[in-house]
């Protein structure tokens, strides 16, 4: 809940910050009772300026695979702080790190690591380029690949050349597939895929395998590369790059949030056949070799390879969804949960204006669970059974309150005016 401190904070940002917050931390787009200042975190949980707890089903919109504060993975940091982190050189845990991503991730003979998940989409793509010595390339219209200005969402700040030669497919529909590849023709060096879709304000959809394979065929045909990019959805829907659930595997994966469970280090991940063209690109970033943000890597690496996580994540996932489908009916609501377990998105059916999805998630943060009402949430390792239950109490109590004050919503200002 936005409190006092919460307030002057944004008061003060509004003057020395542009537009008050950038992208998406700018609580702007979020219900009007959402905080947008933090403190700390620790485990599942997550607490504002004014001292307010959430269960936090953000996750730090991805990144935080193990919780807050994890006390390994962050002793693993804090130890190669104090040895030496961003030095002239790289130390040992670059290849060791590269030695253990080639190991877990079946379709990668090499590493390269960077700061960003936008780095990592950028790298691929130039990496295609000069592979292939093409320009065009393919990706579904609405997927979020980055912020960058070949990437990015909105227009302001772009120019159309920076998008010069992409052609848009729709994620999961084979003909407009095909249609793109035959537009980019002779000219193709990269067909841009997520591991799953999971756009924002839609409901998300697993990969269909025809979609994976003839996305491989096709690249396979055309001598163009095929790139997934695992950023969000990497390790949360399998051990190994997430489009192993269809049996495909890309030349380039792009890796990014949960790699060091918040710590600042994305990778991309390539097969001998995208090896030239990597090799061949000079690219680079002042603190890309930092040893800490390695060191934590491979612990969390290792957590990956030899806990249960991943069963967890996925069992605490169905309750929720079962949980939160059983309440919603109980109050008259209808919604669609979509995506991977691990991975919830939530919208209401009849609310095309997501007033619903917003009064929903209003009602959540004053129970103390922060949802979001347009983007995937994300489960974490360090949730348990009270937490799932503690969830499934508020979202009982939510959708309650929520039907005696549903006549009078009114959209958020986002969207006012619109549909
Ligand atoms: C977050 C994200 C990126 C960009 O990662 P940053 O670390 O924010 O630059 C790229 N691709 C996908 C699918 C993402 O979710």
């Amino acid at each position: 809940m936005n409190g006092p401190i919460d307030k002057s904070l944004r008061e003060r940002a509004a003057r020395v910050i542009p537009g008050g917050m950038y992208g998406h931390q700018s609580a702007a787009s979020l219900p009007a009772n959402y905080p947008q200042f933090f403190a700390r975190a620790e485990g599942p949980w997550l607490w504002d300026v004014d001292g307010n707890r959430y269960l936090d089903f953000m996750c730090a919109y991805g990144p935080q695979l193990f919780g807050y504060a994890h006390p390994g993975i962050d002793a693993a940091y804090a130890n190669q702080m104090r040895t030496g982190d961003a030095m002239t050189g790289p130390t040992a845990l670059m290849v060791e790190l590269a030695e253990a991503f080639t190991s877990m991730i079946s379709h990668a003979t090499w590493a390269m690591f960077c700061k960003n998940g936008s780095d990592a989409t950028t790298i691929a793509l130039m990496a295609a380029r000069a592979q292939t010595k093409r320009n065009a390339i393919v990706r579904a219209t609405g997927a979020y690949h980055g912020a960058q200005p070949w990437s990015n969402p909105r227009p302001a700040g772009t120019s159309p050349g920076d998008r010069a030669g992409q052609h848009f497919c729709t994620y999961n529909d084979v003909a407009s597939l095909e249609e793109a590849v035959k537009a980019a023709g002779d000219d193709l060096a990269a067909i841009f895929v997520s591991p799953f879709r999971h756009d924002t304000f839609q409901d998300q959809s697993l990969p269909t395998r025809e979609f994976a394979q003839r996305c491989r065929e096709l690249a396979d045909k055309t001598g163009a590369l095929l790139i997934v990019d695992d950023v969000r959805g990497g390790f949360r829907v399998s051990r190994d790059c997430s489009w192993s659930i269809v049996g495909v595997e890309p030349d380039i994966s792009c890796w990014g949030k949960t790699i060091a469970n918040g710590h600042p280090i994305s990778a991309v991940l390539g097969s001998d056949r995208a090896r030239p063209g990597a090799s061949s690109i000079f690219t680079t970033g002042s603190y890309w070799f930092a040893a800490a943000a390695m060191a934590a890597s491979l612990a969390t690496l290792e957590l990956i390879r030899e806990t249960d996580y991943l069963e967890r994540l996925n069992a605490m996932g169905d309750t929720l969804r079962a949980g939160f489908d059983e309440r919603a009916k109980a109050h008259g609501f209808s919604i669609r949960q979509t995506g991977p377990s691990p991975m919830p998105q939530i919208l209401f059916d009849d609310d095309p204006d997501y007033r619903v999805g917003y009064g929903w998630c209003s009602e959540m943060l004053k129970r103390g669970v922060y949802t979001h009402p347009w983007h995937n949430m994300f489960l974490s390792a360090a949730m348990g059974d009270a937490e799932i239950a503690f969830a499934l109490k508020a979202a009982g109590e939510s959708f309650e309150a929520l039907r005696a004050s549903v006549a009078s919503l009114e959209p958020h200002r986002m969207f006012a005016g619109r549909t």
